[in-house]
């Protein structure tokens, strides 16, 4: 534990200049955290310092090698990371936000600070820092221009949420679904429920919890939870009695369109990703800004200028529009999959084609994922390629569901698969083809649209 003398020494630092953890990133009056990981930071003092540190936060003996730098002593540098992270996040008044969810957490961040930066300041994870380390260095970015806060928080193991939730304080979260990602670490899915929705423990008794009305298991894990009489709970998805539902969702050449109704409006939307499941995300930003006081319609009109992120769900047509290629290689968990292959299905192309690679962290349940995608790839895809060890489970599943054997090809390496990808491709010169590149960050898939697309 810190204790009282050195956390206040400790907020004043971390106030007045900007925290990092990396030597390299250290400016002048900067607070450099001596992390102990893979590497020690403490090795990298004398370069912080040299670099302008005005603090250094350690938890070994150390001596700068020039005056007027403070250093700031703490049992566990990590633990004085996240306490100084809480410290900045309680000094400043933002109206803040996390979410969570086992896919779409970036997806939803990044369009619901895009719906709320056209009128307001907003402070959002950068990238997918969600973990221990993410959360507080986002936090610690926090300064007196920001209004709001959109914070991402993700795990991987039980316990996580809650802990990182309470460095938030957030005055409404959210909680995408509950999917089978990390499943392994968790055992079942109604643990993996549990923990997510653990992150509503954490969230102002006056605030508000969103929640996915098209997911049983989320749901179940919410009515769980003891809620105090002054929250509110609004419900998005598709279901008949959600209270912000999206309806006539339709997946078009490069985008996602529908109807979302919201207060008894009812208004067209044209969202820029491609993905039937986007409805729900769509739905989820509009209940949020709308909670915010931003008018339905901005809301709505916004979605269409959503800039997205490379490898998540972007569509292009290259090679002169002979093929679309729909590169969502950021993620490969079982519900990503699922949602890619089933947006696959809809596409009119003679050929779809499938390129994945294996599935990872998922313990006991490798197997039975690799079959279930094994499966909807077989009834989604007319060719398959498959990146990892998996591929005799995904080719047996794949065939029972009626892809011809000779359509499935196992590829060593993403090259590899671009090679099959391109061979298939001159094999029938006259067939439109669209081409689904997903797996883990491991198979390194995202390789596979630079070669399709001629990138050196
Ligand atoms: P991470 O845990 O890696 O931070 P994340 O939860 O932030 O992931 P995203 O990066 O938004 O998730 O999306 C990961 C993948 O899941 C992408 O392929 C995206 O297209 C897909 N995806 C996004 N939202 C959904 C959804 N609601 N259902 C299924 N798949 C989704
Ligand atoms: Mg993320």
């Amino acid at each position: 534990m810190i204790d009282a003398t050195t956390l206040s020494a400790l907020t004043a630092a971390v106030l007045a200049g900007p925290a990092t953890t990396n030597s390299t990133e250290v400016g002048p009056g900067s607070v450099f955290f001596a992390l102990v990981g893979a590497r020690d930071g403490h090795d990298f003092l004398d370069d912080a310092v040299r670099a302008g540190a005005g603090a250094v936060v350690v938890s070994k003996p150390y001596t700068p090698p020039v005056d007027g730098v403070e250093v700031i002593s703490v049992p566990d540098t990590l633990e004085a990371l996240q306490a100084a992270g809480g410290a900045v996040r309680q000094h400043y008044d933002v109206d803040a936000l996390a979410v969570t969810g086992s896919v779409g957490k970036t997806t939803t961040k990044n369009l619901l600070t895009h719906l709320l930066a056209a009128s307001r300041p907003v402070l959002s994870s950068p990238k997918s820092f969600n973990n221990h380390l993410g959360v507080p260095l986002t936090l610690l970015s926090l300064d007196a221009s920001y209004t709001d806060l959109v914070a991402e928080i993700g795990t991987n193991h039980p316990g996580e949420i809650a802990a990182l939730v309470r460095l938030v304080r957030p005055r409404a979260a959210l909680v995408t679904n509950v999917g089978f990602a990390h499943l392994g670490n968790f055992g079942s899915r109604e643990a993996l429920a549990d923990e997510k929705v653990s992150l509503f423990t954490g969230v102002a008794p006056d605030g508000v919890w969103f929640v996915n009305a098209d997911d049983p298991i989320l749901l179940d894990a919410v009515g769980r939870l003891d809620r105090p009489a002054t929250t509110r709970v609004v419900t998005f998805g598709t279901a008949a009695d959600a209270d912000v539902r999206v309806s006539d969702v339709a997946v078009t050449e490069s985008a996602t369109t529908g109807v979302v109704h919201v207060g008894g409006e009812s208004l067209p939307f044209t969202f820029p990703l491609v993905g039937r499941h986007f409805g729900g995300t769509v739905a989820s930003a509009v209940a949020i800004a709308v909670e915010r006081g931003i008018p339905a319609a901005d809301a709505v009109a916004l979605l269409a200028t959503f800039p997205g992120s490379e490898g998540r769900a972007s569509v292009s047509t290259i090679r002169d529009g002979a093929m679309r290629l729909i590169d969502d290689s950021y993620n490969g968990s079982p519900d990503s999959m699922l949602a890619a292959l089933d947006t696959l299905s809809t596409f009119p192309e003679d050929r779809r084609i499938a390129v994945l690679g294996e599935m990872r962290e998922l313990g006991d349940w490798t197997e039975a994922m690799h079959t279930t995608v094994g499966t909807k790839a077989g009834s989604s895809a007319t060719d398959l390629v498959f990146i990892g060890p998996s591929e005799p489970v995904v080719r047996r599943a794949a065939t029972a569901a009626g892809l011809p054997d000779d359509r499935i090809h196992a590829a060593a390496s993403a090259p590899e698969a671009a090679a099959l990808v391109e061979a298939l491709l001159a094999a029938d010169p006259g067939a439109t083809s669209a081409v689904l590149v997903k797996g883990s960050r491991f198979v390194h898939t995202e390789r596979v649209p630079l070669v399709l697309d001629g990138t050196p």
